[in-house]
């Protein structure tokens, strides 16, 4: 296979010895990306959409222009229907503070799932805590379904708001996120979508889904840190009251009164994270160049790979779905009597990069009877020979704590 595109990625040369599986957290960046932001700010580097200056307005072009791509890439019909956020986590906040507030009253439910991340859940706590709404969960089965039935039963006339990852961080789990918006839709209630573990690996048509939001990171995705976006339904985000308020979210500012700019720049307030915005287009760049078929496809043969050779360790145990192709770049694990951090550390000792942890869904790692796991998440620039050394530094971990094979 051609995975010449790991000589675009500097942090792999820097550390030839590393075998890096902890995507889903955050990605290694490529150099074209890295070259993108530093040309940015080499060349074209004033504050956007103040100036008139030839600089400014340049600076303008480019954050504006990382605003189509976003738009393209996820299928959003208008740009202005993408705000910038700095992360995904920012990005359903925003929804929570500005449309949540303004919209659920006592009596109103908001239907989520018992595998979201925390950043699905938190802000949706605070929305029911502050409005008397009532939090509703969605439960899974063994391998992480969704059952038909619990969308049927827990989404209902009192819903209002539903709000669903589309790949689960902790089981990879692809969720059903056509019927529930459908579902949604029928009782009047909108849909948000947390893509921050689909947008980086799979082709994503916010207007196909017919999502009212979406939320992504483009940390996860080549990107930056520090930089994501919001999808929103124009009609949506027209209604809605700004979220942070201030410099450059403004029309006219009276003494005791203000009016707002136009959407999306109403829910841009202050200084803007031009730079990174111009990181995630260079990385959506990228991501095109190489195609998102082909990344989904290199993910589910690296996937296959691995829950292959995980199978020939018969002392561990992976949670989620049974198929490989239940796992979408992530595979969460346990090693038979060792604390997941033990497995983490032992393996870094070796080189390898895994996460350990609750990976921020407490509530689902509770409902797994678990307070932690091993989580190994590909992208399209790992190897089949990087999963062989994950697997033999696997093979050591028992032993290295004197447990037998
Ligand atoms: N949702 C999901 C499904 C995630 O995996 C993550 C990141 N682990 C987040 C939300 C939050 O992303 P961020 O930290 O970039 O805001």
């Amino acid at each position: 296979m051609n995975c010449d595109f790991r000589t675009d990625f500097p942090i792999f040369s820097k550390y030839p010895e590393m075998v890096y599986l902890d995507n889903a957290a955050t990605t290694q960046k490529p150099r074209q990306v890295n070259e993108a932001v530093t040309r940015f700010y080499e060349e074209a580097n004033a504050n956007p959409l103040r100036g008139v200056y030839d600089l400014s307005v340049k600076a303008t072009e480019a954050y504006e222009s990382a605003r189509e791509k976003v738009a393209n890439l996820i299928g959003a019909k208008d740009a202005s229907e993408i705000i910038f956020t700095r992360n995904t986590t920012e990005a359903l906040n925003l929804i929570a503070y500005s449309y949540g507030l303004s919209h659920l009253h006592e009596g109103d439910e908001i239907v989520i799932t018992i595998m979201e991340h925390h950043s699905n859940i938190l802000p949706w706590q605070m929305v029911a805590r502050q409005t008397g709404a009532k939090l509703v969960y969605m439960m899974i089965d063994k391998e992480g379904r969704i059952s038909p039935e619990e969308i049927e039963t827990k989404i209902t006339d009192r819903t209002k708001i539903v709000s669903i990852g589309y790949v689960s961080n902790v089981m990879g789990v692809l969720n059903p996120v056509e019927a529930v918006i459908k579902k949604a839709h029928s009782v009047g209630a909108i849909a948000i979508v947390d893509g921050a573990q689909s947008t980086p690996h799979m082709k994503v048509d916010v207007t196909e889904l017919d999502c009212d939001f979406y939320a992504l990171s483009g940390h996860k995705m080549l990107a930056p840190m520090g930089i994501g976006a919001l999808y929103g339904k124009m009609k949506l985000l027209l209604e809605m009251p700004p979220f942070l308020t201030g410099g450059e979210m403004i029309e006219y500012v009276e003494q005791q009164s203000a009016t707002f700019a136009e959407v999306p720049h109403k829910f841009e307030a202050g200084t803007v994270n031009a730079g990174g915005a111009v990181g995630l287009g260079a990385a959506i760049d990228y991501i095109n160049s190489i195609g998102l078929d082909y990344i989904e496809k290199r993910e589910a043969e690296l996937v296959k790979y691995m829950i292959e050779r995980m199978g020939e360790l018969p002392y561990i145990e992976i949670i989620g779905g049974s198929k490989p192709c239940d796992h979408h770049g992530i595979v969460t694990f346990m090693v038979k009597d060792v604390h997941p951090h033990d497995v983490a550390s032992i393996l870094d000792e070796q080189h390898v990069c895994i996460r350990a942890g609750h990976h921020c869904a407490q509530p689902l790692l509770k409902f797994l009877g678990v307070n932690a796991t091993d989580r190994a998440s590909v992208y399209f620039y790992n190897t089949e020979e990087e999963i062989d050394r994950f697997i033999d530094a696997l093979t050591k971990v028992r032993g290295y704590l004197g447990y037998g094979a």
